[in-house]
Parts: C-alpha cells; structure tokens; sequence
C-alpha cells in the first residue's frame, strides 16, 4: 500500500487541551474552527495576509503575512504544536519545508490530489467511484480529441485555482469554443461530460490519524450562479441514496488515508446514480448547518480530528436549511434581525462587501422544510441576484 500521508512525522501525535492551532488561511471557515477550538480551550494562531481578516478577529494572534511567506510559515510551525489550514491553495513545499518542525496531521498528498482536478478525479476513479467521465486538456488539439468522444453538452475547467465556478465554461456546441480558447491560456485543464443531475448535495466526513471515522447528513445544495445559495439538511433524497452518499464518503476518506474534515460534493444523476463532483480538504459552506443542527460540528470533528481526540458519532438533532449572505444580501438580511428571533446570524465580519462575496450565513432550525423555504423567498432578499 501506498503510505499516503507523506510528510507525518513522530511529530504527530494526541494535542492536549491548551496547545495551540495554527491555521493558514484567515477567512470564514478558520474563523469558524478558531471559535470552536477556543471553546476547547486550545490556543489559536493565523497566518493571514490581511490584518483585518475573520479569523484574526477571533483568535489568539495573527501574523500577518502571504500565504507563500516561508519565513512566516516558519514561525507560524515553531509557535503551533498542529498545523492545519483552510484552503487548499496553501503552498505545497513551504508545508513540506516545516512538517519536521510541527505536526501536520492532514499530511500534504491529500492536498496534491484535491488541487487538482484532474489528479482527484484520477483518484476517484480509480478507486472505484463513479464521476463524470473526463480527459485532460493541455491544447485545441486536446480539445477537439476530448470532444470527440466526450462530446456536448461538457465543461472545461482549469485543473487548479477555480472555485464558485469561476475559471469553467459550459460547452453546449461548436460556438462555445472560443470561450475555451480564451481558457486554456490559463494552463492544464480538464474536459468533462454534463451529468444530467436531479440534485446536488455534499456530506462531510472526519477521520482521525487512528483511522476512525464519523459521518455527517448529507445535505442538499441549492446554488446560483454556481455559488452555494442555500443547504437543506437532511437532503430531500430517499434513505438508501443518503446512505449510498456517506459510505461513499467513508471510502475516499478511507482511500485518501483522511486526517481532519473532508468535503464530498456529488450529482444525484438523473439515471439514480451518486456521481462525486469535488473534494475539498477542510470545511465546506455546505456544512455550516452543522453548527447548530447537530450534536458535534464539522469545525469540531476537524479539530478532534486533528488533535488526534476520538470521534463521536454525527446526530442531526433537527432538520435544519443553511442560506448564505453574500454582499448584495448583507444590508437587507441585517435588517431582518428584528423580525426572525428564532433564525442564527453568522456575519463573517469582513471589511469590505462586494457582490457575490459570501459575508456571512443563516442558519433556521425547522419542523416544516416547505414553511421555512417559503418563509425565505418571502423575504425577497434573495431574488436579487
Ligand atoms: P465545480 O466548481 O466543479 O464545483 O462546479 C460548479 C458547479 O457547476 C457545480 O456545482 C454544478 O452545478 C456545475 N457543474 C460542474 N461540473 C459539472 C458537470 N460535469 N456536470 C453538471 N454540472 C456541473
């Protein structure tokens, strides 16, 4: 077998209560895991480069720095007794550079295979889960082959930089192709076939460096403008395919020899197929439900996961629908505090709003999904796009 995670050292091992975090990467979501590991008493650090980010707001000191900054990751590893981050464009080498310095339990081949397209759905495919068929695409010569047998309707995608849909385009005939053009300039691609999908939806799954491993609901994910727009929980599919979605899950968490919190988006295909879309090594918006819905959140199975802690078992203690607030909709929802005493507003606390930057989310606990929904789109703060 293949010892995946490269880099651990007999630096990894439990993380006492009080020790410290470090986290690369200062947005939400490590805002999010730093609330969480204060509430465990652990000590949290953040290598951003914004001084103002989320997660500096919150947690015990930040240093302020590039992502790529080799001498500040450096002192972010001599300062942390675990090293964590919350994206996956984090440096590669700078990681590799320090993993005998501090423990990085999540290992760094997790983040070569989901930092790349092309290298993830390799993966995925071959160990045995469905994905939509693909083909590398370095040039117009590539493309034309890809077609060929991949055909319309396909997206192309960049193999590494995208997200929220951005860097793809939808190829539905010959005259999309000049959009591609202009793509492939960007480097490496990968063609994909169009899966026909009813729904999508995404579980989140946490392992431990002993192997153990917890699952949450799967969730249903509404998105515009290919941004998540709102979560519902438990996902509106039928029980088996909830189960068939986790212990799909369970298996890449298993194959990629998982520490922390993974994200597994998927197409529930139109043919009643589980078809897996994206990993992403960290927590997912399509999890923050878990904050309030269940009994343990994917930010604290992320941070038990990486102190090496046990695992417990995910509850969904109610079904829940997560919406986000993205710039356009910070105002109007900010508004709606005084009228919804029984909906929980996250607001990220970022500086600057733009359109379609996520700024914070809502979470509604609920006994009447249709109700709830209903209730949302009444608001009409969501129809502007
Ligand atoms: P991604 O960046 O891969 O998550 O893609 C963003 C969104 O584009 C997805 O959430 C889907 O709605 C859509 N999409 C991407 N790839 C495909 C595909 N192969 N078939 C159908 N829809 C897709």
């Amino acid at each position: 077998m293949i010892k995946l995670r490269k880099v651990v050292t007999n630096l990894s091992r439990y993380i006492e209560q009080g020790q410290t975090i470090g986290i690369i990467g200062g947005g939400q979501l490590g805002q999010m895991l730093a609330f969480d590991a204060k509430q465990a008493g652990m000590k949290v650090i953040v290598l951003d480069p914004d001084a103002s980010c989320p997660t500096g707001q919150v947690c015990d000191q930040q240093i302020v720095a590039a992502y790529d900054d080799i001498a500040a990751i450096e002192r972010l590893a001599d300062l942390a007794d675990v090293l964590t981050y919350e994206f996956e464009n984090v440096d590669l080498k700078a990681l590799e550079d320090v993993a005998d310095r501090v423990s990085i339990p999540q290992g760094t081949e997790l983040l070569r295979i989901t930092k790349n397209r092309l290298r993830e759905k390799t993966f995925l495919k071959n160990h045995g889960l469905k994905v939509a068929p693909f083909s590398e695409v370095n040039s117009e010569t590539d493309l034309q082959q890809a077609l060929a047998t991949i055909g319309y309707p396909s997206v192309l995608k960049t193999c590494q930089g995208g997200y929220d849909g951005k860097a793809q385009v939808v190829l539905h005939s010959e005259a999309d192709l000049n959009k591609a053009s202009e793509l492939l300039t960007q480097g490496q691609c990968i063609l994909e076939g169009w899966v026909a999908f009813d729904k999508e939806c995404s579980v989140m799954v946490g392992r431990n460096l002993d192997g153990a491993v917890t699952v949450l609901p799967v969730s249903e994910n509404i998105h515009r403008n290919q941004i998540l727009h709102e979560s519902i929980v438990p996902a509106r599919i039928d029980s088996t395919l909830q189960e068939l979605a986790q212990q799909m899950a369970i298996k890449i968490a298993h194959g990629l020899d998982l520490c922390g919190i993974l994200g597994v988006e998927m197409f529930v295909g139109k043919d009643g197929n589980l078809y897996v879309n994206e990993l992403a090594p960290r927590p997912h918006n399509s999890g923050h439900y878990s904050i309030e819905a269940c009994d343990f959140s994917q930010f604290a199975i992320h941070n038990r996961a990486i102190c090496n802690w046990p695992l417990p078992p995910v509850t969904l203690l109610k079904p829940v629908v997560m919406v986000n607030v993205l710039g356009q909709h910070l105002q109007p929802s900010r508004e709606l505090i005084k009228q919804k005493p029984n909906w929980h507003f996250h607001d990220y606390g970022k500086k600057e709003s733009r359109i379609d930057r996520k700024m914070g989310h809502i979470t509604i606990l609920t006994d009447d999904l249709e109700a709830t929904l209903a209730e949302i789109k009444a608001t009409k703060i969501w129809d502007k796009e």
